[in-house]
């Protein structure tokens, strides 16, 4: 299988849609997933063009994984979550429905289950309150 640049996250990279962005460097976008798992769910995108991590440029991956930890220790904090979740799909028999490289970072609270994956669309100003609240921690 093959990238295919009509994808909505390479939508989302390129302007083309709209969404509620929290952080942006060189390498990598990280914006508020609509359909969380739980409040805070934030996805972490590598610009460079990869269906998944199977096929991802290993050069691409230290840059994601490093916006990954800081976005991660935003959301705790933002959110005062007990822990964060890490997710990420590859390929559709693991349950990947976007095919663009990504990683799900989820803030976790004791005791209380994740919501279904790609379940309930979130109300815009919800996501709109909750990627503040992660970037007045990035920012503060
Ligand atoms: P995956 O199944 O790992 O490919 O996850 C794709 C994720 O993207 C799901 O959690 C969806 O809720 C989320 N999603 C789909 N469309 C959008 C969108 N336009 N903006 C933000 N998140 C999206």
């Amino acid at each position: 299988m093959t990238y295919d640049p009509s994808n909505i996250f390479a939508k989302i990279l390129r302007g083309e849609i709209p969404s509620h962005r929290v952080y942006e460097d060189d390498a990598v976008v990280v914006f508020m997933d609509v359909m969380p798992q739980g409040p805070g769910h934030t996805l972490v995108v590598p610009k460079a063009p990869s269906r998944n991590l199977l096929d991802a440029d290993p050069a691409a991956l230290g840059p994601l994984f490093t916006v990954v930890q800081k976005v991660a220790m935003a959301v705790k904090k933002a959110f005062g979550a007990d822990g964060v979740t890490i997710l990420q799909f590859n390929e559709p028999a693991s349950g990947q429905t976007v095919y663009h490289l990504h990683v799900h970072v989820i803030p976790r609270f004791e005791g209380i289950a994740l919501k279904p994956h790609t379940g309930q669309m979130e109300k815009p100003e919800v996501l709109a309150e909750n990627a503040g609240k992660i970037r007045a921690v990035l920012n503060g």
